[in-house]
């Protein structure tokens, strides 16, 4: 197949198997990462298949947003929903044909029995069980239904489930991040394959499908880590081996239980919606169970994909630092080329409406000036818009900030002082000498020459330019403004602070 060539040259096949159930959570996001770069980094193939066997929970929104959010990431794959492949179809709900056919074979061998107890019986089991303290479970009550009476009451329309006959006797997952984790087959219920509905059940059909598409490896996160066993047994009754198994650390709030709502957001959408670049998310995202050598904490995808290995993922959980995540996007904002950066922010400074994509394209040169000022101080691309307002407003009400205004007020004399910086200003201008550095310098020479203290000019000159009391350089904020504005807002501000 000439759209696969990866999957024609390999027998190394991953596969990230999402359910679309909600938002896209960071967790999914990181399992996809680790598989798509085991993949990458030996020739391998990536597969992603959509989970969507429960058919109430999920939504073509939410497979679109997986969809969407992996892209986003830049994790890309050789099969899957859309663009097909070898193993089509890659929804699990399209492909319950070969689940049936699989269930019947497992009846047929006698690895799988009917149970026809009702959910009242079985209600009513887990009550007494739980009322002694024991561990529900299955009693096995209809383990020993003969195939013929079970055939009988099947064909009379009995309402029944198919189960898993648990033989006696351990299982030993050989885990790439656990090593080996024993299972006593005295802890593994009698599980269910099929609903009495006919719906398969999630370990079933995973066992069915990742067979089916050839899957070599299935790493996933440890959460799944209880129901291998099952699957492995599986396997075992479908003759078929196992793929080899990995299981990720759980990702842990800040108070080390599983990540969720309560310690911060979980979506990959509120982070990009918060503008964390890419990069860092994605550099962030390794870190969670992964280090490249416990000492380098930024690196890219490319070097990730060249180290990155299964055995090297840590057991223990992996806790989410919001600070850490902070640092590393302003490190990341800081080192971005600022045409990139500029685009970044494109869609925060149209949500902010100070501009459209259009006009940042058309004045791009003062864009990338008025970016680069707060190049050093943003940590994410959602903190520009407040940061660079004042370039925004009209010069008669630029919003004066209270420390700004006070700030000023402290110098008698700010009046005069503005007035005649402003004609100082017309003369620079006039010579053709307005360059933020000249600027910059001839302002402080401006000051001495006067015997001033540098706070008696820059002070007011500040509120009345930004209304800020602190940020850019008052060079660079003057060559932003041009010299009429800036005029016009040291004019308004000898009229606002009298
Ligand atoms: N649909 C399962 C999940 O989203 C997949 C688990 C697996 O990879 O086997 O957690």
């Amino acid at each position: 197949m000439d759209s696969h060539p990866r999957a024609a040259v390999t027998d190394l096949r991953v596969r990230i198997a999402p359910s679309p159930t909600g938002t896209v959570h960071l967790g999914l996001c990181r399992t996809a990462l680790f598989n798509w770069a085991y993949a990458r980094g030996r020739g391998g193939a990536f597969i992603l298949r959509v989970e969507d066997t429960d058919r109430t929970r999920s939504t073509a929104e939410s497979e679109a947003a997986i969809l969407e959010g992996l892209r986003w990431l830049g994790i890309d794959w050789d099969e899957g929903p859309g663009i097909g492949g070898p193993h089509e179809p890659y929804r699990q709900s399209e492909r319950s044909e070969g689940h049936e056919r699989v269930a019947a074979q497992v009846l047929e061998s006698g690895h799988g029995y009917r149970c026809f107890c009702t959910p009242e019986r079985l209600d009513e089991l887990r009550a007494a069980q739980e009322a002694r303290k024991e561990t529900p479970r299955y009693d096995q009550s209809c383990r020993s239904l003969s195939r013929e009476e079970s055939d009988r009451r099947a064909a009379a329309g009995e309402p029944h489930v198919l189960r898993f006959r648990v033989p006696e006797g351990e299982t030993v997952v050989r885990d790439l991040v656990r090593g080996d984790v024993r299972f006593d087959h005295g802890e593994v219920d009698d599980w269910i394959m099929v609903r009495r509905t006919g719906a398969a059940t999630y370990n079933f059909v995973v066992v069915c499908d990742d067979i089916d598409m050839r899957i070599s490896h299935v790493f996933r996160g440890e959460e799944h880590l209880v129901n291998t066993p099952k699957q492995v047994l599986l396997y075992g009754a479908l003759g078929e081996e196992a793929p080899a198994f990995g299981h990720l650390p759980l990702m842990l709030g800040t108070d080390r239980k599983k990540l969720s709502k309560r310690t911060g957001d979980t979506a990959l959408g509120d982070y990009i919606a918060k503008g964390y670049p890419r990069e860092a998310i994605v550099n962030f995202l390794c870190l969670q169970g992964w280090a490249l050598d416990g000492e380098t904490e930024v690196f890219d995808t490319a070097t990730f994909v060249k180290h990155f290995d299964i055995t090297d993922v840590q057991k223990a959980g992996a806790v989410f630092d919001p600070k850490k995540f902070l640092w590393l996007s302003g490190d990341t904002i800081r080192r971005m080329p600022i045409g990139e950066l500029v685009g970044e922010v494109t869609p925060f400074l149209e949500a902010a409406g100070y501009a459209t994509a259009a006009e940042i394209e058309g004045r791009r040169e003062w864009f990338e000036q008025l970016v680069a000022g707060e190049q050093e101080r943003i940590e994410l691309f959602s903190e520009l818009p407040a940061r660079v307002r004042p370039f925004f407003e009209a010069d008669a009400d630029v919003t004066y900030e209270e420390a700004a205004e006070k700030n000023a007020r402290k110098h008698e004399d700010r009046a005069e002082h503005l007035a005649q910086f402003s004609g100082w200003l017309e003369e620079r201008s006039a010579a053709g000498d307005f360059s933020t550095e000249a600027l910059s310098a001839g302002m402080k020479a401006w000051v001495k020459e006067r015997e001033l203290k540098f706070p008696a000019l820059f002070q007011p000159l500040r509120c009345a330019l930004t209304g800020m009391a602190g940020g850019r350089d008052l060079g660079d904020c003057i060559t932003l403004l041009g010299l009429e504005r800036t005029r016009a807002r040291i004019e308004a501000a000898i009229q606002r602070l009298g």
